[in-house]
C-alpha cells in the first residue's frame, strides 16, 4: 500500500499542497532548532498536518528536544521508511538512524543525498507544512541544502544581538542569491521577564529583529522571550508550547503572521 501511494510519485506531486519552510540561522546557539521544534508542535496543536526534517545532520538536536532520542523509525519489509510521530509531528532525524556520533565524519556529497532521501524515501503522507531544520551558518552545508529544496521558503532565526543579526543578514542575502524566498524572521531570546520585578529586560539588545526585517525586506513574524522553562523543557524532551500557554501564544502569533 505504501509503495502504491508514494513509490512512483515525484516530490513535486507529493508536496504540491505542502508549505515547505527551511529554518535557518546565521550562527549556532540562537535557538534555531528549539524554534523549529516548537513551531512544528504549535502547527500540529492548531490542527495542521506537520512534518519536520532535521537537516542539521552533523549537529542534530531535534531528537533531544522532542524527546525521541533512541527511537528508531519503522522500516517495513517493503516500501518506505515511516517517520517517527511525536506530539502530532512526523519527524525524521539522522539522530534516529545512526548510533550516536556515527554521522560526525560524513562530508558534503553524502550530506546532500541525505536530505533527498529524507524527502523521497520516507512515507510522509499528506502534509500541510514541512519544516526543515537547516544546519546553522552560511557555509556550504546550508547553502547546498537550500539549493536542493528550491520550493522551501527560508525562516530566519536570530537573537536581538547585533552580531547575531549581522550573520542572519548574510544568510538572508545568501537566500536571495539562491532564489529562495525569505518567509520572515523570528527573534528568539528577545527579552527576559524578571521573576521579581516583572519587568522586561533586553539582555541581548533591542530592535535588531525589526532592523533586519527592513534590511531583508521581509516580515518580523514574532518574538520569543528568553525563559529558563524553554531551556529546561528542551533538555527534558518536552517542547515548551505543550505546557506553557504564554509561550504557545507567542508561537501561535508567529503562525498567524505566517498565514497572513
Ligand atoms: P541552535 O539550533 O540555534 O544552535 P538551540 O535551539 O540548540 O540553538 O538552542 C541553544 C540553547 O539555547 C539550547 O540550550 C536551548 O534550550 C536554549 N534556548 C533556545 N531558545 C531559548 C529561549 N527562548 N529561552 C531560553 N533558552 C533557549
Amino acid at each position: 500500500l505504501i509503495e502504491k501511494l508514494h513509490g512512483n510519485k515525484k516530490r513535486e506531486d507529493l508536496f504540491k499542497n505542502t508549505k515547505v519552510i527551511a529554518v535557518g540561522s546565521g550562527k549556532g546557539g540562537v535557538g534555531k532548532s528549539t524554534v523549529a521544534a516548537n513551531l512544528a508542535v504549535t502547527l500540529a496543536k492548531i490542527g495542521y498536518k506537520v512534518g519536520l526534517i532535521d537537516a542539521d545532520i552533523l549537529g542534530y538536536s531535534i531528537p533531544q528536544i522532542l524527546g525521541i532520542r533512541g527511537v528508531k523509525p519503522v522500516v517495513p519489509e517493503k516500501g518506505l521508511m515511516l517517520p517517527i510521530e511525536k506530539n502530532g509531528v512526523k519527524v525524521i532525524s539522522m539522530g534516529n538512524l545512526v548510533e550516536e556520533e556515527q554521522a560526525l565524519i560524513w562530508r558534503g556529497p553524502i550530506l546532500g543525498r541525505v536530505l533527498q532521501q529524507f524527502f523521497n524515501d520516507v512515507y510522509w503522507g499528506e502534509l500541510d507544512y514541512m519544516l526543515i531544520d537547516l544546519p546553522p551558518g552560511t557555509g556550504d552545508a546550508p547553502l547546498s541544502l537550500m539549493q536542493q529544496v528550491p520550493e522551501a521558503e527560508i525562516l530566519i532565526i536570530t537573537t536581538p544581538q547585533v552580531t547575531a543579526a549581522d550573520v542572519a543578514k548574510r544568510l538572508g542575502i545568501m537566500a536571495s542569491k539562491t532564489d529562495s524566498k525569505i518567509i520572515g524572521i523570528v527573534e528568539n531570546m528577545s527579552y527576559f521577564i524578571c521573576d521579581n520585578c516583572g519587568e522586561k529586560h533586553y539582555i541581548f539588545g533591542k530592535g535588531e529583529g525589526e532592523e533586519l526585517s527592513e534590511d531583508l525586506d521581509t516580515k518580523l513574524l514574532g518574538k520569543i522571550p528568553l525563559m529558563t522553562e524553554i531551556r529546561k523543557d528542551s533538555d527534558k524532551g518536552r517542547p515548551v508550547v505543550l505546557d506553557n500557554d504564554e509561550v504557545f501564544k507567542s508561537y501561535k502569533n508567529i503562525v498567524d503572521n505566517l498565514i497572513k
